[in-house]
């Protein structure tokens, strides 16, 4: 009897495990066709400057909505990129329609843009980041690239040589979701950043969890000293804006301030929540 029911268990997990695979199959090819058919899509999300709500700069998102898969989340597409060696041809893509998007903003509004750890592991990733921006006509000391510490830790010199190139050009570094995952201080000694996102999942807690708040304290001190820029990241409501203000950290992003939103609707932010000074005084002019 108990033997039967084993084989009956593993009869279930066995179609359990090749649905899993049809599906996981279906979804590579779903990628693979989208990519190809340019069918992933980048939105912005403003970053502002905390002291007075202006905006300085958005990130780059990239959006895959799927005739039949319906949302797929870049949580769960980017790393499959990754896995299957899409990565390069997907964030190509993405670079170039983020940059040409950009060209239509303020001069001094930034873009960040995020690279996943295979790129920093790919030796050509800086000359082709460059080359794009080359083609586009978009200055590389407006871009900022975001990345994790998992991607430096992954092929270290390769890594470094990469963010070397790209500084050395003008491009700035940004490390992301700082405080999760292998965090190690040792790699802000390495001078290789010049700004830091500071996880959501302290910033949420900021008002509620008084660790959270000593934590994030300790970060603006750190990054003050070591004269990096600091955002904080997942702002979604007005009490966690005022006290990330009030001790000191410079930028903020979050839904409080302006979800992800298409091109068009950037463009249409830009128009109600920014003021253009050089725009102002060429038409007073
Ligand atoms: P990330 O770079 O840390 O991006 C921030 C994520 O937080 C985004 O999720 C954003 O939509 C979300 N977010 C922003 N404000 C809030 C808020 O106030 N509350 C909450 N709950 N969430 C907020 P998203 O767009 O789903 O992206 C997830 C991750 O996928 C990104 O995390 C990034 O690691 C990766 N990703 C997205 N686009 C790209 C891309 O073009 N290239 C690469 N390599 N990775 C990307
Ligand atoms: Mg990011
Ligand atoms: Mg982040
Ligand atoms: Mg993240």
């Amino acid at each position: 009897r108990s033997k039967r029911r084993g084989r009956g268990q593993i009869t279930v997990y066995s179609r359990e495990i090749a649905q899993e695979m049809k599906r996981a199959t279906q979804l590579e090819q779903a990628l693979r066709n989208a990519i190809i058919s340019d069918a992933i899509d980048v939105h912005f999300q403003p970053i502002v400057s905390l002291s007075n709500n202006q905006v300085v700069g958005f990130e780059a998102l990239a959006r895959w909505n799927d005739p039949d898969l319906g949302f797929v989340s870049p949580g769960v597409f980017v790393p499959l990129a990754e896995e299957r060696g899409f990565i390069d041809a997907l964030s190509e893509t993405l670079l170039r329609k983020a940059a040409e998007a950009a060209l239509s903003w303020p001069r001094e509004l930034f873009l960040s843009f995020n690279l996943s750890s295979a790129q920093l592991m790919d030796p050509g990733t800086s000359g082709s980041i460059l080359s794009i921006l080359g083609r586009v006509g978009f200055d590389p000391h407006r871009l900022e690239l975001e990345i994790t510490e998992t991607a430096v830790m992954g092929s270290a010199d390769t890594a470094h040589r990469i963010i070397a190139d790209l500084r050395a050009a003008g491009v700035r570094i940004s490390l992301d979701d700082f405080g999760t995952g292998q965090s190690s201080l040792g790699r802000l000694r390495d001078f290789i950043f010049d700004k830091i996102k500071i996880d959501r999942a302290f910033v949420s807690r900021i008002n509620s969890d008084r660790a959270s708040e000593h934590i994030i304290k300790a970060i603006l001190a750190m990054c003050d000293g070591l004269e990096l820029e600091v955002v904080a990241e997942g702002i979604e409501d007005y009490a966690e804006a005022v006290k990330l203000r009030t001790l000191g950290c410079g930028m903020g992003q979050g839904y409080h301030f302006g979800r992800p939103a298409d091109g068009i609707a950037t463009l249409r932010f830009l128009h109600e929540n920014y003021y253009d000074a050089a725009m102002a005084e060429r038409v007073s002019a």
